[in-house]
């Protein structure tokens, strides 16, 4: 133990190991078939074969002229045929080439192609090859892509579209894939008003209900919007009694140990909890528990706070119920251009930006700040323990790679 690490705070990766342990005893198994149309962001239930070659029959890379390269003597040929993409090809004549574009079959009994560039069009129509041929030159060939039978994307890919491309040039029109998640979201707090109304004394708008549902869409899930619960035991009980249809309610707010955190009060009481203090900055308290069977995990309600535990922590959950495997966000090392000289017992993840390839962070990391990361990029990791010194490496996670 370094003489930073703060006895009972638990490292992310710690957390990060008992979620994916919860959302895989709780695996979503229920398949829906949609349209190709209706595949953004949704997660394949069944692997995707290729029900054909790819690409189907061989075809040029290049427009220009099809041979068969040992017909050719070094003198000027003659042209048969003219091909163009979306054609169907005579067989080439022996000893001739054939005019060909970008995408068209090649000819049967040809295997090379020349590109236009290097050809010249002699007057009496045969064409002039001006460069040292290459047997296979510009040919793409059948199934050099993908064969009959491959499995092209495994069970759990995400469709982006990227692969909803893919998936459509393999003649693909629907998708196998996992129903929805639904998720319900609760936003606790006596001090809650939503955008739209006056604000009373002592009383703040709503940002996490809106952040969270918004989130929500992008991962592809069906956010159940729960409203704003009061400070209060009996609503408290009442407002999780409400939602037993869902796949996880997810609360931020009244999960530290302040008088009016009700939540940790009803899973202890009916079902079962856990209040994790994690190594992680902002963010520390989460709870983590089941209510009559329906799995909770209540974030940290200052803004910045939800923020960040939901991009490291609930998102990579959410992704692992739907079977998704790859659900860690990229990063990638940048110099620091700022100091750092308190070694802290929680990783931080300051809302910065990239100026000049150095990493800044915003002025301003208090944990109610959302305005930070609106202002930030991505998040900068400075791990538990350590300085860092202008010029020091440090991982740079781009928003990007969490908001979707
Ligand atoms: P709590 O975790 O309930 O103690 O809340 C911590 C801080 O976050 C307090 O300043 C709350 O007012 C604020 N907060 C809690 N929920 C929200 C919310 N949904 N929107 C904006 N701020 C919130
Ligand atoms: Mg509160």
């Amino acid at each position: 133990m370094s003489s930073c690490d703060q006895p009972g705070l638990m490292p992310v990766e710690t957390a990060l190991e008992r979620l994916f342990a919860m959302a895989e005893a709780a695996p979503i198994n229920e398949t829906e078939r949609v349209s190709l149309a209706d595949g953004e962001g949704r997660i394949l239930a069944q692997s995707l074969i290729a029900t054909l070659d790819l690409p189907p029959w061989a075809n040029s890379a290049m427009d220009g002229y099809a041979l068969r390269l040992a017909d050719w003597t070094g003198e000027p040929l003659v042209i048969s045929q003219r091909i163009q993409a979306g054609s169907a090809p005579l067989p080439l004549q022996p000893g001739t080439c054939a005019r060909i574009f970008t995408g068209a079959p090649l000819p049967l009994g040809a295997d090379t192609v020349e590109m236009q560039e290097n050809t010249t069009l002699a007057d009496d129509g045969r064409v002039a090859f001006s460069e040292p041929l290459k047997l296979g030159q510009n040919v793409r060939l059948q199934g050099q892509e993908t064969r009959i039978g491959d499995e092209v994307l495994p069970v759990g890919t995400r469709m982006g579209p990227i692969e909803l491309g893919l998936a459509a040039s393999l003649g693909c029109a629907d998708l196998l894939v996992r129903r929805r998640l639904r998720v319900a979201v609760l936003s606790t707090g006596d001090e809650l008003v939503e955008p739209g109304q006056a604000l009373g004394p002592g009383q703040i708008y709503n940002s996490n209900r809106r952040l969270l549902i918004s989130w929500l869409h992008r991962l592809g899930c069906e956010a159940v919007d729960a409203g704003i619960l009061p400070d209060d035991l009996q609503q408290t009980r009442a407002a999780l009694a409400a939602l037993a249809d869902v796949d996880l309610i997810l609360s931020t707010g009244g999960v530290s140990v302040g008088e009016a955190d009700f939540l940790g009060v009803v899973l202890r009481e009916e079902g079962e909890l856990a209040l994790w203090k994690l190594a992680i900055k902002p963010g520390k308290p989460l709870t983590c528990g089941h209510f009559r069977g329906v799995p909770v995990i209540g974030l940290p309600g200052n803004p910045a706070s939800t923020l960040v535990t939901f991009a490291l922590l609930a998102r990579p959950y959410l992704l692992r119920r739907l079977g998704v495997q790859r659900v860690a966000p990229l990063g990638f090392k940048v110099p620091a251009g700022f100091v750092w000289s308190k070694p802290g017992a929680r990783r931080e993840y300051l809302r910065a930006r990239l100026e000049n390839g150095q990493v800044l962070p915003y002025p301003n990391q208090s944990s109610g700040v959302l305005r930070s990361a609106a202002w930030a990029e991505g998040f900068a990791e400075v791990l538990e323990g350590t300085t860092l010194a202008i010029g020091d490496s440090l991982r740079f996670i781009p928003l990007s790679e969490v908001l979707g």
